[in-house]
């Protein structure tokens, strides 16, 4: 180890690769960081916290409109797109700079530049024009929006990125997809005033979560005047003598927008890196292949986070670097748990979700009771908004365990949070009967469903 000149060099400076320098430095090994753009990575400069600062700002016109009931009266509101941008802006160079004081302060040393692995214990970086060597080197370099190529005028088209930094904002916008990023750019549009369309190639939105979600979500925001098209795929996107954009969509249907934003998925950032020169494996989707201790089929050769293509979350690449220092420095191998994650939809309203649908569970488990709540919460009475909330927990009914937990409505992401702690533990139904309710909250209701809404025994509800 004495002969190189680091211990661990981590490539990729965002949520995973921090938190792995970061433990490794402090723990006193020897430890570098490259980062070819911004340190904090895709969660905190294009991702999760510009994302949820944007929710925040598309969320006002809904507090206004509701403010009347509670007898206030609100001046007619205007809306800035440049001040928020300037402000976001501000907040995640402070975090970016949180991000690289706190390798740097626990002894790491941290590079601006895109690092290439030359072999197995050697790094070339790039903007320094010089290699280094390591002991260990970890591959966490992240994932980027999948491009779509085949799409005719998608030069004309932007991505998540691009979206956060719009010079303007347009008055109309056509959305491509429809996963979590396309929902959640859909309502935050919508709700700075953009007239909004979602095109999914799907029959629903959401694939992965529960149906009920799924469906309740996208009557709602039609409600709100989102128009959802699905299933459905753009043709081509042409630019018109106005300067606009014109979509042909498969349904034969011409959509004229100022913007068009593709969020289709995500691929990694494998590329021109080296890897196939070392041998590192990478899967179909060009996601670099690993064993259950984020290990690759190359020695001294590691990968967490997005670039491994387990599950796309900052919570899940922070717990692989954890898994990853206890594996590699402290001599006792951990295994990332990947089982129950907790997760959130933030759309209007918010959607919060731990364990198994009510479809899965039924595939999986031949007896399964649905307890089920659907009411308007307490604070769209006085402002009489016709918006609901949804409850849903799905049991096993032999074991009484509770295996999934399905909420929309204000707040479900933070519920979904503290729901994870009894899913995770495997508690029973008849924990969560005897738990006792916070009155009044809307999260109470997930305590006193008592009876079950209904059945699902061999498949066959009853
Ligand atoms: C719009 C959007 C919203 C999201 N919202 C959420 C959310 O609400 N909740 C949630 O949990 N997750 C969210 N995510 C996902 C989350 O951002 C990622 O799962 C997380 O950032 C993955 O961390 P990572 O360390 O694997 O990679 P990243 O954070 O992507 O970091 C990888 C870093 O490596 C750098 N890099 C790449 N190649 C090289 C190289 N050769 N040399 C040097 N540096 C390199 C990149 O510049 C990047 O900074 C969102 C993602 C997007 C795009």
């Amino acid at each position: 180890m004495a002969g190189y000149d680091y211990d661990l060099f981590v490539i990729g400076g965002g949520s995973g690769g921090v938190r792995a320098a970061r433990v490794a430095a402090a723990l006193g090994k020897r430890v570098a960081i490259a980062e070819e753009y911004r340190f904090g990575g895709t969660c905190v400069i294009r991702g999760c916290v510009p994302k949820k600062l944007y929710v925040y700002a598309s969320q006002f016109p809904e507090h206004f409109a509701d403010a009347a009931g509670y007898g206030w009266t609100v001046p007619e509101a205007s809306f800035d797109w440049q001040t928020l941008v300037a402000n976001k802006d501000k907040e995640i160079a402070r975090l970016e700079a949180i991000y690289k004081r706190n390798v740097e302060g626990s002894g790491g040393e941290t590079f601006h530049s895109r690092a290439v692995v030359v072999d197995h214990h050697s790094i070339y970086l790039v903007a320094e024009d010089r290699t280094v060597s390591a002991d260990q080197i970890l591959i966490a370099t992240g994932g980027r929006p999948a491009p779509h190529p085949a799409l005719s005028g998608h030069e004309y088209c932007i991505f998540s990125n691009e979206a956060f930094d719009l010079k303007q904002l347009p008055k109309a916008i056509m959305i491509e997809g429809g996963g979590y990023i396309a929902v959640e750019f859909a309502n935050i549009f919508h709700g700075l005033g953009v007239d909004t369309t979602l095109v999914y190639r799907g029959q629903e939105i959401l694939s992965r979560f529960d149906m009920d979600l799924r469906r309740s979500l996208h009557e709602t925001m039609e409600k709100k005047g989102i128009k959802i098209l699905c299933p459905a795929v753009s043709e081509w996107v042409r630019k018109n003598p106005e300067g606009r954009l014109d979509v042909l969509l498969s349904s034969g249907q011409t959509l004229t927008v100022d913007q068009v934003m593709l969020a289709i998925g995500r691929i990694p950032n494998t590329e021109n890196m080296g890897l196939e020169g070392v041998g590192v494996e990478l899967g179909k989707t060009g996601a670099i292949v690993v064993d259950k201790y984020s290990r690759t089929n190359v020695d001294h050769i590691w990968a967490i986070g997005d670039v491994t293509h387990r599950v796309q979350l900052t919570p899940v690449a922070i717990h692989e670097a954890m898994c990853f220092i206890e594996t590699a420095f402290k001599n006792n191998p951990t295994a990332p748990d990947h089982d129950t994650i907790p997760t959130a939809v933030f759309s209007q309203p918010e959607i919060g979700t731990v364990g198994l649908s009510e479809d899965d569970a039924i595939k999986r488990y031949p007896d399964v009771e649905i307890y089920r709540a659907s009411f308007r919460p307490m604070r769209h009475t006085l402002s009489g908004r016709d918006e609901k909330m949804l409850m849903k927990l799905v049991v096993d009914s032999a074991s009484r365990k509770v295996i999934g937990a399905h909420i929309m409505g204000p707040d479900a992401g933070e519920m979904a949070q503290l729901l994870g702690i009894p899913l995770k533990a495997g508690l029973t139904k008849d924990d969560f009967d005897r738990t006792m309710a916070v009155h009044p909250t809307a999260a109470e209701e997930l305590v006193t469903m008592y009876k079950p809404t209904y059945r699902v025994k061999n498949g066959e509800r009853v």
